[in-house]
């Protein structure tokens, strides 16, 4: 099975997507890698999807990744004492560390820490945005805020800092025990939720021990301002547009949205655009033009993946949500000027081996018209550094790690295919040409680039490429 799109499509799955017919025709309908929200999936219900995707890769053959993304340190107020309030602007509000019920003047913040963080002048957001107060008398255990926005609020309403260095770790308790446990499912990717510096990232990569990738999601204003330093540890970012939107001003996100792809692209690292991309599609089987228009800016501008969130995991058409997707990346990437965009922002390669033979590949293939770049890749870095080059040819990544197949399933364009080591340089270039041809990316007598690192299994060693002419249709591989 071959996807004629070289952007991905995650799908979060959830009360409408867990069962094996669904996930399977999600899979179908263009889904590359699956979602799991540990806000919403208890430990059981996450290792049962597990399972189930599992079953159904190995049924198609074809390696899936898996995404367990983390809720993070989602911050909340305590409980009122007679239901909802009202707030009035220029009203004052207290938040404090007394654990009485609140009312019209006062509430509980249950987190100790943010009261001694909080600043005279800092913002706070209340119910995703909705009511605004600023700090204007900090102690650390009451904070005297205005109302500059009212609204109505009620009881463990979310909290957003976005002026506050928060002392905490980007991961709760919670979040270590959901880690630990998907890392022990086996799972490809783990997402971090409101990472704030680099350190945050480095502590998961501590706990997780190589056993997943690493995808931080951009959702602060703090992560912006770091934005350098917390790509050089991950290995994948995540525009988390809807807390992005919460925490910044909403005309901020698309600007921001094209700084971070272009970064990701820079440094070869998978980007994926996320939240809201079709939701109107959680109740409607057709999209609005608008987002019709967001998802095609996110393609075109050569981000290596698009999120579907409540649109496949809680709404009335997963599978044409999924499909709908499917056809527009599709749609852009056969418009010429999809091509002009992407190639205008490939960025230089690196001064490292493997950055210059990608770079010289893809070079070679579009020159002679070489039907597809072959990687055979034990790490993946091969992959991803071909990746980058955003070719215009095919790019297949041949690996003995299951592992890499399912991690590489996030990348741009990448056809990732599991099969046996090369027992050398000519088994490795026969069985290249075999498997492009056995999957519908090179005819017999047509010609594809190889890249490899020699001697095989040496990660990060990109070091050979060789042309060859794809020989007899005997496809056994
Ligand atoms: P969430 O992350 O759905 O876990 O909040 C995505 C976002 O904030 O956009
Ligand atoms: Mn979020």
């Amino acid at each position: 099975m071959r996807r004629l799109r070289r952007i991905k499509i995650f799908a979060t799955l959830g009360p409408v997507s867990s069962d094996s017919a669904m996930i399977r025709k999600l899979f179908e309908a263009g889904a590359d890698v699956f979602r799991i929200n540990m806000s919403h999936t208890s430990h059981d219900k996450m290792r049962e999807l597990i399972k189930t995707i599992r079953n159904v890769e190995s049924s198609y053959g074809r390696p899936i990744g898996i995404l367990v993304d983390l809720q993070g340190p989602k911050l909340r107020v305590g409980m009122f004492g007679n239901g909802p309030i009202q707030l009035n602007n220029g009203a004052t509000f207290v938040l404090d560390s007394s654990k009485e019920p609140g009312d019209a003047d006062r509430v509980h913040l249950p987190h100790p820490e943010i009261l001694s963080a909080l600043k005279v002048g800092d913002a706070m957001l209340l119910d995703d945005g909705k009511v605004r107060l600023i700090c204007e008398e900090t102690s650390p255990d009451r904070a005297v805020t205005r109302v500059v926005i009212g609204g109505k609020m009620s009881d463990r309403k979310g909290v957003s800092l976005p002026d506050t260095d928060l002392p905490m770790s980007a991961m709760t308790n919670k979040d270590r025990a959901d880690l630990e446990a998907a890392c022990e499912a086996g799972i490809d990717w783990v997402a971090l939720s409101f990472v704030q510096r680099a350190e945050d990232v480095a502590e998961a990569k501590r706990m997780i021990r190589g056993r997943a990738a690493v995808m931080a999601k951009i959702e602060k204003p703090q992560a912006i301002d770091r934005l350098d330093e917390i790509l050089g540890v991950s290995d994948a970012l995540m525009v988390a547009r809807g807390d992005l939107g919460v925490e910044m001003p909403l005309e901020r996100v698309p600007s921001l949205q094209k700084q971070m792809t272009r970064m990701a692209r820079r440094a070869g690292k998978p980007v994926v655009i996320a939240t809201q991309m079709l939701e109107s599609m959680i109740s409607s089987p057709v999209p609005t033009r608008a987002e019709v228009s967001d998802v095609a800016t996110a393609v075109y501008e050569g981000a290596d993946a698009i999120m579907l969130s409540a649109e496949s995991a809680a709404g009335k058409y997963p599978v044409e949500a999924v499909s709908t997707m499917n056809r527009i990346g599709e749609e852009v990437e056969r418009d010429t000027i999809y091509r002009t965009v992407v190639t205008a922002q490939r960025p230089e390669p690196e001064a490292t081996a493997g950055d210059a033979i990608a770079g010289a590949a893809r070079q070679v293939a579009e020159t002679l018209d070489l039907s597809a770049i072959i990687c055979w890749t034990s790490s993946g870095s091969t992959a991803l550094r071909v990746a980058r080059e955003r070719p215009k040819v095919p790019v297949v990544a041949i690996t003995p790690n299951v592992n890499t197949g399912r991690k590489l399933s996030a990348v741009w364009g990448v056809h990732c295919v599991v099969a046996e080591d090369a027992k050398d340089q000519d088994d490795m270039v026969d069985r290249a040409g075999r498997i492009a041809f056995r999957d519908g990316f090179a005819k017999s007598g047509q010609r594809v680039i190889i890249v490899a690192g020699v001697p095989l299994g040496t990660p990060g060693a990109t070091n050979m490429v060789r042309i060859a002419y794809v020989g007899p249709t005997d496809t056994d591989v």
